[in-house]
């Protein structure tokens, strides 16, 4: 019998590997070239649709630790972009036509793998693995969407998440608008003085310069925070900061301007940028919101984004192994899943992979322990959230230590270390009993 993994990208690709490695035949389905997303431009599998970078390789990184895990999960992408790296100071980043042609030799050259190029139309039987990205479209989209009903997000904007630890308490106050609501928001005021020099600097940020088919599901029905701005000094003040209904318990006056925080996750340890949608690049982000004096240091763990993405409302429509709560039997794997991110995506791509060869082998699937980011993802994924948006490694989705050192180098090393000790112990519950050929674990 041949397992189907629809969709030749990242995830598709490591959930193939891990499928041939451990001895299962492979039907992995491409749609390329014969149909292109709007995004996608390269033959190959494994393409990287926009940056080349794979992000910080600092084990003492969320992006870091997730490569520790993945090389000790027998990561095809990471080989791959070890062959082709380019130089980046700390990161990870690669020659992307060069590695998407690695991916591609590598993922042809396992036993096991019959590579089709085809555009998949409808869900295919089970057990199979459903990778076909953000930019998921026609009749597969609609089929899966038929399944899934509203659980099937398109989102055209995301705001920024901080952690909470690297806001400044003491530059910011809790409290709903005219007190109703409890204290849901972490309000961080600004001055007169302080919002003009925000709104000069955001008005005049650098930002992504946005593909064509981009601009026209964007700016239809979503604002980002900069061209808002870009309207008039006030029009931010009238909009998400407006300070009507809130004092400051410093002053015990209404601030000039005010931007809520909204907690991100039950732990609350991640806080999201209330109606801070943007399009400004990375260091833009980070040089003009730390322009807010209670975010002054703060530490982005997810910058703000904006381009189409389709993904699954996870906790809704997905169970605790990324399976369709509604068809059991197919894994649904990378960007689609609702997680965030090239290596990311790749990650749930290897967990679907093994889930699945476990289920054919007889054996019941187990999740990575949650003291791992991968583990902390695929939870975050599960859990109830009515404000569900797609989700990348970081620390602030890790369980905290039993004792914790304050001191913040200290702590992620900590964190990381226990995190790796914890994947070498999943890795080998689950080494392959002699079926492997040598590629996965
Ligand atoms: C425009 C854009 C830019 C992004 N930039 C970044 C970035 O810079 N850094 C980052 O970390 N993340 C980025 N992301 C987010 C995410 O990391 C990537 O989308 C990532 O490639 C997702 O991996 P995936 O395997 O889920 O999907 P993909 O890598 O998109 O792979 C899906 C594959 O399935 C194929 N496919 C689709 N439909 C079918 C079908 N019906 N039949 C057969 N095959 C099909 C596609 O051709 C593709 O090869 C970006 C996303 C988008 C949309």
């Amino acid at each position: 019998m041949k397992v189907r993994v629809i969709g030749g990208g990242l995830a598709g690709v490591e959930a193939a590997a891990v499928l041939a490695g451990r001895g299962h035949k492979v039907l992995l389905s491409e749609q390329k070239p014969v149909r292109f997303s709007p995004a996608h431009h390269d033959p190959n599998l494994g393409e990287l649709v926009c940056s080349n970078s794979l992000k910080s390789l600092s084990p003492a990184t969320g992006s870091g630790l997730l490569k520790e895990e993945m090389k000790l999960l027998g990561s095809l992408i990471l080989e791959a972009a070890e062959t082709c790296k380019v130089p980046a100071g700390g990161a990870l980043a690669v020659d992307r036509s060069a590695f998407s042609r690695a991916v591609t030799q590598k993922i042809s050259a396992l036993p096991g793998v019959e590579i089709v190029r085809e555009e998949v139309t409808s869900l295919p039987e089970g057990p199979a693995v459903l990778a076909t990205g953000p930019l998921t479209e026609g009749a597969l989209y609609e089929a899966l969407s038929a399944l899934s009903g509203e659980c099937l997000h398109f989102y055209d904007a995301a705001a920024p998440i901080v952690t909470a630890e690297s806001v400044d308490f003491g530059a910011a106050f809790s409290s709903s608008r005219y007190g109703k609501g409890g204290e849901d928001y972490l309000n961080c005021p600004m001055t007169r003085e302080e919002y003009l020099a925000f709104w000069e600097a955001l008005t005049s940020a650098e930002t992504v310069i946005l593909k064509d088919f981009e601009k026209r599901e964007i700016f239809e029905g979503c604002m980002p925070v900069e061209i808002m701005a870009k309207r008039g000094p006030d029009t931010l003040r009238f909009g998400p900061l407006k300070p009507v209904g809130l004092t400051d318990p410093r002053t015990g006056r209404r601030p000039y301007a005010v931007v809520q925080l909204r907690k991100e996750n039950a732990a609350g340890t991640l806080f999201n940028l209330v109606g801070f949608q943007t399009n400004l690049k990375f260091p833009e982000q980070r040089r003009v919101f730390s322009l807010i004096p209670a975010l002054k240091n703060a530490e982005f763990v997810k910058y703000g984004v904006m381009h189409r993405n389709s993904y699954l409302n996870a906790p809704e429509a997905l169970d605790p192994f990324l399976r369709l709560k509604a068809r059991p039997d197919l894994f649904v794997a990378g960007q689609l899943s609702g997680v965030e991110g090239y290596l990311e995506s790749a990650a749930t791509g290897i967990l679907c992979g093994l889930w699945a060869s476990l289920l054919l082998e007889g054996r019941e699937p187990v999740l990575p322990p949650a003291e791992t980011v991968i583990g902390s993802l695929v939870r975050y994924l599960n859990a109830p959230n009515p404000r569900f948006a797609p989700m990348n490694a970081n620390f602030g989705i890790l369980p905290p230590l039993p004792s914790t050192p304050r001191d913040k180098t200290v702590r992620n090393a900590a964190l990381s270390e226990r995190a790796i000790e914890e994947m070498k112990n999943y890795t080998a519950r689950f080494r392959a009993d002699g079926k492997t050929n040598g590629s996965a674990f």
